[in-house]
């Protein structure tokens, strides 16, 4: 995976737009609705895209386009656009792609959201979908249709953090000339690049990992241009835009990605580690375990293995409530990503409206607890992960 991680930290620091007449050092924050123009030339041509340049801030703004063009750096793609969230992307990069009788097929691990979205809306619209499980990748094949269009997944899963084999679905998709599309949420570029292994759409909610402080909530679709030209239409005049005052915080929180992953993927390698180790907790899940089904997989195709841990607590349900509430430090919340370590019980709370079968088809068995490992004192966050599964067996 050498040549996109060439300088990774470099492009995240150094790609800034033009300095104003103030030679400012860092960026300023470009809070304007529109922008003047020269003359009635100059106007006529920025409406024809004779001309490049900003003319209104749903359109785009310097702010968001300097986010947007590091992302594509660290990605390795040729165009994007910035979202209000996670779910903009997701949302504006399979409608915008997708019409009336067309087919998507999507791993049944991913976000709730987008669930909702394949379930609830888009067959309101004529878009049909079928979900293929990540444990049974031999069916996914014979799951396209003449009518399939794209492929959408996301690697590692949530919360199981089963892993897909991105070259092979790069492969599948050129076979079947199909738009592979990866929420790339969990990974972020520094991890994974799906670009690398064929996919032409890479979405993010830029929530998690890139912002990395739990501040904003920002989204952002990268890829092959003229796959972002249709959704820079479809964008433009539906109107999803990022605030330019986000745009901002994440392009200063990409300088930092690097090293705030480094550490993350430190501290949550030592944390399973640890998990490993006691016997009140039954299976630890993290794809840089040598234990991890797909540790090889995670090897070849991920820097390093995130910032989340899985594990299973004894006792089921009870347990894993009882594990929650006896937390001190760590925080209690839906988020991930955060500078703060953030401990989730998908059974009684993401995933509480599924089935018990439904939820064990997506890894999520009753005493499941996701910890999105934060950048405290690594010995602080074990401590505080002991002192609660104690609690639990007492
Ligand atoms: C959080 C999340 C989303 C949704 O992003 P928002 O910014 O909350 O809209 C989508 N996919 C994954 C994998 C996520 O974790």
């Amino acid at each position: 995976m050498s040549e996109q991680k060439e300088n990774f930290e470099t492009k995240a620091i150094r790609t800034q737009t033009e300095r104003s007449q103030h030679h400012e050092h860092a960026v300023p924050l470009y809070l304007t609705s529109s922008f003047v123009f020269d003359d009635a030339e100059h106007a006529r041509a920025l409406f024809a895209d004779e001309v490049s340049g900003n003319i209104y801030t749903r359109y785009s703004n310097p702010n968001n386009n300097e986010f947007i063009e590091k992302l594509c750096l660290l990605e390795g793609a040729e165009d994007g656009i910035a979202t209000a969230s996670g779910m903009a992307a997701m949302f504006c990069s399979m409608a915008a792609l997708l019409k009336s009788g067309d087919h998507v097929l999507a791993s049944r691990s991913v976000f709730g959201s987008t669930h909702q979205i394949l379930n609830a809306l888009f067959p309101r619209f004529g878009i049909e979908h079928t979900y293929a499980d990540i444990d049974d990748t031999a069916s996914w094949e014979s799951k396209i249709k003449p009518n399939t269009k794209m492929i959408f997944v996301e690697t590692p899963s949530n919360p199981a953090l089963d892993l897909l084999d991105l070259q092979w679905l790069g492969d599948l998709a050129k076979k079947h000339n199909l738009i592979l599309n990866v929420d790339n949420c969990f990974a972020t570029p520094y991890l994974q690049n799906p670009i690398k292994w064929g996919a032409h759409i890479v979405t993010h909610s830029a929530t998690k990992y890139i912002d990395g402080q739990g501040r904003v909530i920002a989204g952002a679709i990268v890829g092959k241009k003229e796959l972002i030209k249709e959704i820079r239409f479809f964008a433009r005049h539906t109107g999803p835009s990022l605030s330019p005052f986000n745009g901002w915080i994440l392009s200063k929180s990409l300088e930092t990605l690097a090293v705030r992953m480094d550490r993350h993927c430190q501290n949550a390698l030592q944390l399973a580690t640890f998990l490993e180790t006691q016997s009140l907790v039954v299976k630890v899940k993290y794809p840089f375990l040598p234990s991890h089904p797909q540790h090889t997989l995670a090897k070849k195709q991920m820097r390093l293995g995130g910032g989340i841990v899985t594990f299973e607590i004894a006792g089921g349900i009870d347990n894993g409530r009882k594990f929650l509430n006896a937390l001190k430090m760590i925080s209690h919340s839906a988020n991930l990503g955060d500078t703060r370590s953030i401990a989730t019980h998908p059974a009684s709370t993401t995933h509480s409206k599924l089935s018990d079968a439904e939820r064990l088809a997506v890894g999520i068995s009753p005493g499941l607890i996701r910890i999105s490992v934060g950048l405290e004192t690594i010995e602080d966050i074990i401590e505080d992960v002991k002192q609660a599964i104690i609690a639990t067996g007492a």
